[in-house]
């Protein structure tokens, strides 16, 4: 049913909505069907996430507060992909439901709101890819807005509980997707309270409360919200389909290194129920790999795996793009000496024509008939052999 809608645009309600993401006066669904439009009050938190990069200025940088990003870069990139994405999102494997709290926790850290929250959108995504309601279509929406503008619209910030039921029935996890910024808080003031320790306790690496904080914290997490962002972006755009899926989703091997393996996104989209994304071994998928180690602790288990079905698609396409690229290429070489030999031929054959020889060569052929012996010269031959003085 459809009721005159009031964007919930008061700055009131927007601050509210930092603290308590539930926050609202109108239901998800009627939010869901208001146009796009950017929230600037209710993203001066993600606003703040990037400018406190430029906190670098102040903090200067150590070997161990850059490789402490680059640590948490791909701790946490495990935790998108391994955790929001084929956990919560599409469950391809299982726990417990405290190791479902302690994963929940860990996706927190992220800084990508609630595990619910992505959890619905990403499925919302899976069911509407590349159509007018997909929230982060390229092709839809253009680049910029399918990588970050969608992020930032009011209409894609509630959670639909309705729409995830599998997960909304633990108060726990709806608790930790309501307030998502406190695992946020206190992973970053962690981050400085560790590095103000080490300051004093180890100088001699170089670091401070400050500059974890800001390396740690703000950069780690900027590039891995850009890293995770491409696979919405990128990865609708670029590489090579082995599927023929309804979307315009790809396989990227670039992207499967920046985001540990999601750049497999044609294989996921033709079968989202398996564990793995890379089908194949050459198929870099290190989210794989570490839940597969992951599942030897006893902490998570009932991996799924890809069906022979979909192995055997993937085959009859390779067989059938073989083919269809062999068949291309031959035809495509004989044109091509089509094209090379014709012109040249040709022109050899009208500068034979034009010759002087040539012309002499038709002017005979309008004399009288030429008449071969085998046993005797030729009639007509100019040679000195056959000439009369040679025969007397
Ligand atoms: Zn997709
Ligand atoms: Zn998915």
């Amino acid at each position: 049913m459809n009721s005159p809608i009031k964007p919930t645009r008061s700055l009131f309600g927007s601050l509210v909505q930092w603290i308590d993401t539930d926050y609202s006066v109108e239901p998800p669904e009627v939010i869901r069907a208001m146009p796009d439009g950017v929230n600037w009050v209710r993203c001066i938190p993600f606003v703040i996430l990037h400018a406190g990069c430029l906190g670098v200025i102040w903090t200067g940088w150590s070997w161990f507060a850059v490789w402490t990003a680059v640590a948490l870069y791909f701790i946490r990139m495990f935790a998108v992909t391994g955790v929001f994405h084929r956990y919560f999102s599409h469950k391809t494997y299982s726990t417990s439901r405290f190791g479902q709290f302690l994963l929940a926790l860990w996706t927190g850290t992220t800084v990508q709101r609630g595990a619910l929250w992505w959890a619905y959108h990403h499925r919302h995504h899976h069911q509407h890819s590349d159509d007018p309601e997909d929230a982060h279509s390229p092709h839809v929406h253009g680049f910029w807005w399918a990588h970050i503008g969608w992020i930032t619209s009011k209409r894609n910030f509630p959670t639909d509980y309705s729409k995830i039921k599998d997960l909304a029935k633990y108060p726990e996890l709806v608790w930790l997707n309501r307030f998502d910024i406190v695992v946020p808080v206190l992973f970053a003031t962690s981050l400085f309270l560790l590095g103000s320790y080490l300051e004093t306790a180890a100088p001699a690496l170089g670091t401070s409360g400050g500059q974890l904080l800001v390396w740690g914290f703000f950069i780690s997490t900027t590039v891995l919200f850009h890293g995770t962002a491409s696979i919405n972006s990128f990865t609708h755009l670029w590489g090579n389909r082995r599927f023929n899926t309804t979307d315009d989703s790809r396989n990227s091997f670039i992207l499967a290194l920046i985001t540990l393996g999601e750049g497999w996104h044609n294989n996921h989209h033709r079968y989202q129920s398996s564990t793995r994304n890379g089908f194949y071994w050459w198929e870099i998928d290190p989210t794989y790999y570490g839940l597969k180690l992951l599942s030897w602790t006893g902490f998570i288990w009932g991996l799924k795996p890809v069906p022979k079905s979909i192995y055997e698609e993937a085959a009859q396409n390779a067989h059938r793009d073989t083919v269809a690229r062999f068949s291309l290429s031959s035809v495509q070489h004989e044109i091509n000496t089509l094209r090379r030999v014709v012109p040249t031929a040709a022109a050899i054959a009208i500068a034979t024509v034009n010759t002087p020889e040539a012309a002499a060569q038709f002017k005979k052929a309008d004399g009288p008939a030429i008449h071969k012996d085998v046993s005797g010269p030729i009639v007509g031959d100019q040679s000195p052999a056959s000439s009369p003085s040679a025969e007397a």
